[in-house]
């Protein structure tokens, strides 16, 4: 059978590209891409002319069929997704799933990817973190899932979406307070370039106060949640073992 290469493409500064991924997009006879129009472009710029397939949210399961046909007649295929590494927050899942089931050789070849991108020049603690993808685009939805996070200690990255990047801020704020460290990565790897780290309150106000801020993509980490010394580790025990004592109460 063939393998199946998971191709990382650039999130933006097309030199992000590795020669192994040129190599490899060149050589196989497939590639399975998430917007063929989009990945077009990319292949001309680097003169690949290898034939192109839709795989994207809506035809990957019924399409992965197609794929795997492909892979077990002996071809290789690479996956592909507009920007950065497949499946990170992209389609693919169901692809490499299939593959792995059906005794396919998955290779990453890695790259891009604006989550790492963003953490490796945040600033924020780095060894332990959660990535959380997209927030709901529903405040109540996504008020319950960073509720969920309120105590998380590892460090929070999120995808944005720019038109919401506000509100997104405001609810950040809201769950995990005005003095939390965060840093927004906006358009990273492009011309406007933006990496800025601020407690969450001057940060949302700086965001809100500049409607350049507000466009392109973005990725937005959180500092995790640093349990009190001393005193008021003290009277945070206090609190909640009180809360837990109230809630007893008839
Ligand atoms: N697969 C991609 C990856 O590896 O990062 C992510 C795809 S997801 C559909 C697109 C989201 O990724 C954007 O809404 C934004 O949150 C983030 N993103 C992608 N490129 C970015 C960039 N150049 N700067 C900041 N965020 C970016």
């Amino acid at each position: 059978a063939g393998t199946l290469y998971v191709v990382a493409t650039p999130i933006g500064n097309l030199d992000d590209i590795s020669a192994r991924a040129l190599r490899i997009l060149g050589e196989v006879a497939l590639i399975a891409a998430e917007d063929t129009r989009h990945s077009l472009r990319l292949l001309q710029h680097f003169g690949i002319d290898t034939p192109l397939a839709a795989c994207h949210e809506h035809n990957e399961r019924e399409e992965g069929g197609r794929f795997l046909a492909t892979l077990q007649a002996g071809s290789d295929v690479a996956l592909i997704s507009d920007a950065g590494t497949p499946l990170i927050s992209d389609p693919g899942y169901h692809l490499v799933r299939q593959a792995r089931r059906a005794g396919v050789r998955v290779v990453p070849v890695p790259g891009a990817c604006a989550l790492i991108a963003a953490l490796s020049a945040a600033g924020l603690a780095s060894d332990r973190f959660v990535f959380e993808g997209f927030l709901p685009a529903r405040q109540a939805a996504r008020l319950t899932r960073l509720e969920a996070l309120r105590e998380e200690a590892r460090t929070m990255i999120f995808y944005e979406a720019p038109h919401r990047i506000v509100e997104c801020l405001a609810d950040l704020q809201a769950v995990f307070g005005g003095t939390r460290q965060a840093v927004l990565g906006r358009e990273l790897t492009k011309t406007f370039e933006t990496l800025k780290g601020l407690p969450l309150a001057e940060l949302r106000q700086w965001v809100e106060a500049d409607a350049n801020q507000q466009r392109g993509e973005c990725v937005v980490l959180v500092e995790g949640w640093q349990a009190p010394e001393g005193e008021d580790a003290v009277d945070a025990q206090a609190l909640r073992v009180l809360d837990l004592l109230l809630d007893e109460l008839p």
